[in-house]
C-alpha cells in the first residue's frame, strides 16, 4: 500500500474551498482562476473546471498543463520575459496572455495568433513586509510603473494585470484598488478586462468575503465594461492537504530531535522561505504538551528542521505523523537534493476512500541528472 512519505489531497476540502470561491464568483460577477503554481494537482482539474473559471500559468509548461487537463477552460499566462519559441507554443494554448514590459508588448504584438493581450503594471502599493514575495520594493522586475506607461504603448492592449498581494484580506484589496484606479484609471476605458491577481486568501476562516464581493462590485459599478478576474493558489487548495511521514529516529544531545522520512527542505519549501509553522495533527506549541521535539528531515542541511511540536508521549520510531496545510507550494516545488525520495501524491475521495495517483522512484532522480 502506501508509504510514507505521501501528500494526501483532500477532495472534500478542496470542493468546499471551489464552492465558496465560486459563491464570490456568482455574488461578484467576477472571474476566478486558479493560479496553477500553487496547486497543479491535475487529478483534480475537472472538479476545478466545475467552480472556477479556468486557469492562469506562469509559463508554458502550466499553459500547456491546463490545456491538456482543464477541459478546454479559460487558460491565462504570465511570465516575466517570453522568447518567441515559447510564443509559438503559447498561441496555441491560451486564450489571454499578460506581458510584463513594454518591451515585450512591442516584441510580440504582431506575433500571429496572439490571443487578448494585457499588461502587468505596478502601482507601487503593497502591504506585503517580506520582500521576496513583495512585487512593490524598489527596482522591481514585476510590472511596469506608471512613469513609464504612455498611452500609444498601450493600443491593441485589452487589459491591465496587477499581483501585489500575498495571503491578504479583502481590506488590503479594498485600500490597493484606490492607488491602481488613481494611477491606470485613465486608461481603463479603452480594456476589455483587469485581472487582480492573486493574494487573496479568501477560504481562510475568518476572511471578510462580504468586503470583498462589495470591493469587486463597487469596483465593477465603476468600470462596468470590464471584466475582472482573480487569480488566487493558495486559496483554491488551503487546507485541502496532508503530508503523511514516519518518524525514522529519535535522540537527546540536550534537545530531543526527531528525524522525519520528510524534509522541510524538499517537500516543504515554503516552512524555510515563508517561512511558516505547518499545523500537525495531534500536536502542540513547544512546551505545551509533555515532550517536546524539533522535527528534521533526513537530509544534510542543517536548517532542514520543520519547527518544535510537544506531544502527549514521547515519539517512537515508525510512528506516523501528519502534517495538514501540505496542499499548496509542496508538490509544486519539491525536489530530490541529497538523493531524497519524492514523496508520492494521494486522494482521499469524497467517499473518504484512498486512492493513489503517483509513486516515484529512483528514476525521477536519476533521469534529471544527466544522459538520456
Ligand atoms: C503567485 C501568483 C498568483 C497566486 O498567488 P497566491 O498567493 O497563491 O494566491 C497569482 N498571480 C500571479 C501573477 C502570481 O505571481
Amino acid at each position: 500500500m502506501l508509504s510514507t512519505p505521501y501528500y494526501l489531497i483532500d477532495e472534500a476540502r478542496l470542493e468546499r474551498n471551489l464552492k465558496l470561491l465560486d459563491r464570490v464568483r456568482r455574488q461578484a460577477g467576477v472571474k476566478i482562476l486558479l493560479a496553477q503554481k500553487a496547486f497543479s494537482a491535475f487529478d483534480t482539474y475537472p472538479l476545478v473546471a466545475k467552480y472556477l473559471d479556468g486557469t492562469t500559468a506562469s509559463g508554458l509548461y502550466e499553459a500547456r498543463l491546463a490545456h491538456e487537463e482543464m477541459g478546454g477552460k479559460e487558460n491565462h499566462v504570465f511570465n516575466p520575459a517570453f522568447t518567441e519559441d515559447e510564443m509559438a507554443q503559447i498561441v496555441k494554448w491560451c486564450d489571454h496572455i499578460v506581458f510584463n514590459s513594454v518591451a515585450q508588448w512591442r516584441r510580440f504584438r504582431n506575433f500571429p495568433g496572439l490571443p487578448s493581450a494585457g499588461l502587468r503594471v505596478n502601482h507601487g502599493y503593497s502591504e506585503i513586509e517580506h520582500d521576496i514575495y513583495n512585487p512593490c520594493v524598489t527596482g522591481s522586475r514585476l510590472g511596469v510603473p506608471r512613469a513609464f506607461v504612455r498611452a500609444e504603448d498601450l493600443e491593441g492592449l485589452e487589459g491591465l494585470h496587477f499581483h501585489t498581494m500575498c495571503e491578504q484580506g479583502a481590506d488590503v484589496l479594498a485600500r490597493t484598488l484606490p492607488h491602481f484606479e488613481e494611477q491606470f484609471g485613465e486608461f481603463l476605458l479603452g480594456l476589455k478586462w483587469v485581472n487582480f491577481g492573486g493574494g487573496h486568501h479568501i477560504t481562510k476562516p475568518g476572511y471578510d468575503v462580504k468586503l470583498l464581493v462589495k470591493a469587486l462590485k463597487d469596483f465593477r459599478a465603476r468600470h462596468p465594461h470590464l471584466e475582472v478576474y482573480l487569480e488566487p493558489g493558495e486559496a483554491i487548495a488551503l487546507n485541502a492537504g496532508e503530508l503523511v511521514t514516519t518518524v525514522r529516529e529519535v535522540f537527546d544531545y540536550g534537545l530531543p530531535i526527531a528525524i522525519l522520512d520528510a524534509s522541510a527542505e524538499c517537500h516543504m519549501p515554503d516552512v524555510i522561505a515563508m517561512p511558516y509553522r505547518p499545523p500537525l495533527k495531534g500536536s502542540g506549541l513547544p512546551g505545551e504538551k509533555r515532550y517536546t521535539y524539533r522535527l528534521g528531515g533526513p537530509t544534510c542541511l542543517a536548517g532542514d528542521v520543520i519547527g518544535d511540536y510537544s506531544f502527549a508521549r514521547p515519539l517512537k520510531p515508525g510512528q506516523e505523523l501528519v502534517f495538514g496545510d501540505m496542499a499548496i507550494y509542496s508538490m509544486v516545488k519539491n525536489n530530490t537534493f541529497n538523493g531524497i525520495p519524492l514523496p508520492s501524491i494521494a486522494i482521499r475521495r469524497k467517499s473518504g476512500k484512498v486512492e493513489k495517483l503517483k509513486e516515484f522512484s529512483y528514476a525521477d532522480f536519476k533521469s534529471r541528472l544527466g544522459r538520456d
